[in-house]
């Protein structure tokens, strides 16, 4: 345990900070500090900024970066288990032999920047749940489960659960998000994701993932999600069934496209309008859709 107070003369609000050594310490911790706004530091890279303006001021951290366990990635056949620790830059090249790792590391090129990926970890992104994080994208269109840990045990939340809000999940204050599984994709996966931000590196205005396979020609287990569009990321079915069952053509992704647009409540914010993003929309999920025919 360490004390930083506001003596050091450090930007941030006073805090001790905790540096657990196992998952079981740290919920230990995390139970106790809770509900004095204490959080969890993963990389760092979301919750140290916030706290250097003391827009957050939480009394105390519980540093999970000692956690070897929480620092591994698992195939285990039928998911890709993500721990707490591993970092946006694990995934610049693929991790696993699967669409799945392919799709990761096309993804992973658009978070922030290089020294960005080597300290922000894939789950405290989820955590942070900000509306255009691109893993946020991927839990919510693959349907990931996210594992919650407390001192009361273990439960997995569905990503369609996951997300409540701009900023908000599902977590409790005392739970602690130890793992994210994706579910591996079929070999024939075909897969694309494009997002419009003005610079390189910043949050985008709109993203989107899509996935399909094809049988006998024709568009089947369509995927659409759309990020950065509304409070948090979502799968749109209109989008989804304007693809289903179709051979892939320019039309057919229009069509879907202007059903995503059609169908987003865009935010408007200090950036753009709700009818620019919305116009975004349209232009990322089509880009996608033909990326994944290629
Ligand atoms: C200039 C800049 C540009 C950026 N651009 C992008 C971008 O384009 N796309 C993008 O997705 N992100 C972007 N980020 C954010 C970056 O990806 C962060 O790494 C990420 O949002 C948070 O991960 P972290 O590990 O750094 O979490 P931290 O900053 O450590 O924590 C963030 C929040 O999540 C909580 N938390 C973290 N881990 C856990 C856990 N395991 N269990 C429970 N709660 C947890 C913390 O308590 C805190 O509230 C950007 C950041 C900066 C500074």
């Amino acid at each position: 345990m360490q004390a930083i107070s506001g003596g050091l003369r450090v930007k941030p609000a006073p805090f001790v900070r905790h540096v657990p050594k196992t998952l079981d310490e740290a919920v230990r911790i995390l139970s106790r500090v809770a509900a004095q706004d204490g959080r969890v530091l993963a990389g760092g890279q979301s919750l140290v900024p916030i706290m250097a303006f003391r827009l957050a001021k939480p009394a105390h951290l519980v540093d999970i970066n000692e956690i070897e366990a929480l620092g591994r990635i698992a195939n285990d056949g039928r998911t890709l288990r993500i721990g707490a620790l591993v970092r946006h830059a694990a995934f610049h090249k693929s991790v696993v032999d699967n669409p799945l790792g392919r799709l990761l590391a096309v993804v992973a090129r658009s978070i922030a920047h290089y020294p960005i990926r080597m300290r922000g970890t894939f789950c405290g992104s989820l955590a942070h749940a900000d509306p255009a994080a691109e893993w946020c994208l991927v839990a919510t269109t693959l349907d990931a489960s996210m594992v919650a840990v407390s001192t009361r045990g273990e439960r997995a939340i569905a990503a369609k659960d996951f997300f409540t809000g701009i900023m908000s999940t599902a977590l409790a204050e005392n739970e602690l998000l130890s793992e994210v599984r994706l579910p591996l994709l079929a070999n024939d996966t075909k897969f694309g994701f494009n997002e419009f931000s003005r610079r390189a590196g910043d949050f985008a205005m709109s993203a989107a993932l899509v996935t399909f396979r094809l049988r006998n020609g024709t568009i089947v287990d369509a995927r659409v999600g759309v990020g950065g569009a509304e409070p948090f990321p979502r799968r749109i079915a209109q989008a989804e069934a304007a693809l289903n069952g179709q051979a892939p053509s320019d039309a057919v992704f229009r069509a879907a496209a202007e059903a995503a647009a059609a169908t987003v409540d865009a935010m408007e914010d200090h950036q753009t309008s709700a009818d620019y993003r919305r116009d975004l929309v349209r232009a990322v999920v089509r880009r996608a859709l033909e990326q994944a025919a290629q």
